[in-house]
């Protein structure tokens, strides 16, 4: 016998429609790099209140339910470049603009890794964020532009450093002429799409033109040791972690030849290191005021080389062999 609150009609058909809601979502989904079916059975863990799995045919791990297109604008919102004082969470940046001679000193490394350009050679730098990578790069002889869907990033780029960002997806974006580079630095595992991605970076490059992409490697020494606590586990703003396995794997199916994968270091500001800090340990306010204070002293602006070998560089070449159609 049932006790208590008997249903109306009108209440149970309610019940009814929250249960269709909820039995209404796919159960599962399909890997975009060899589509095997992913479903509740391979879920790896639960962080931040969303559900990442790992494909059990190549192994990529990846973020089960993903934002849709409106909820872009509001992740990638100002909030995600500069954190008030008092957000102690260690997501996004801390001043993404205030570290730019950081981005320059990485900007000028990565440059390196393309190699020398050849005059007036063509890059495109998807997620160029503010601009400092294209601004380098025009200075070491490029004629480059970025695409982000940032407004007020590219808007600062474009303002402020005086460099061709164009607001907005990189699917979208219009590629008249195909060019020499298409580079993803800290990119590809914020994509929604990330196959479409390389798949578009293929159509609009050169035959013999190089695409290059920097993301973590979840399988990584460090990312397997921190598991859910790994600094770039954050799947808020990252939905897709590649491995030094599933990248490759990924830029194979597309058409491209691997040419290098490293794990190089990068330069950061004491600062920003702190910030991230939090993300790997318990949070409490002795915690949050010792990151304060060393944001806040004069250490926390000393720029750092750091590498933790969870973090790789992949050069890859659309063969010479390919159609040049874009
Ligand atoms: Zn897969």
């Amino acid at each position: 016998m049932c006790i208590g609150k008997s249903h109306t009609p009108e209440s149970a058909s309610k019940l009814a429609a929250k249960i269709a809601v909820v039995y209404a979502k796919p159960a599962t989904t399909h890997c975009c790099v060899c589509s095997t079916e992913v479903g509740a059975a391979d879920v790896v863990w639960r962080k931040d209140g969303f559900d990442i799995v790992r494909c059990a045919g190549c192994g990529l791990v990846f973020r089960s339910d993903l934002p849709d297109d409106s909820e872009i604008a509001q992740i990638y919102g100002g909030e995600y470049f500069t954190r008030d004082e008092q957000d102690s969470s260690g997501q996004g940046y801390l001043d993404y603009v205030a570290d730019a001679e950081n981005h320059r000193l990485n900007a000028r490394r990565r440059l390196a890794a393309l190699r020398a350009a050849p005059d007036g050679a063509e890059l495109l730098d998807v997620g160029a964020a503010a601009g400092f990578f294209v601004e380098q790069a025009v200075a070491a002889g490029w004629k480059a532009r970025g695409v982000d869907v940032s407004d007020e990033m590219a808007a600062y780029g474009r303002d402020e450093l005086s460099v061709d960002v164009t607001t907005g997806l990189f699917q979208k974006l219009e590629v008249d002429s195909q060019v020499d580079a298409v580079t993803m630095w800290d990119y590809i595992e914020h994509s929604h799409d990330p196959v479409g991605d390389i798949e578009r970076a293929f159509a609009v490059l050169k035959p013999g033109g190089l695409l290059a992409i920097s993301t973590g490697d979840i399988d990584s020494l460090v990312g397997r040791l921190s598991g859910r606590r790994w600094h770039l586990l954050t799947p808020r703003h990252h939905n897709f972690f590649f491995s030094r396995n599933t990248l490759p794997e990924a830029l194979r199916r597309a058409g491209f030849e691997v040419v290098e994968l490293r794990h190089r270091a990068y330069w950061f500001s004491v600062g920003y290191l702190a910030h991230k800090t939090r993300t790997m340990l318990t949070r409490s306010r002795v915690l949050d005021r010792f990151v304060a204070s060393i944001v806040d002293s004069r250490a926390g602006g000393l720029s750092v080389p750091v590498n933790l070998f969870d973090v790789m560089t992949v050069i890859a070449r659309k063969p010479l062999s390919a159609g040049a159609a874009a």
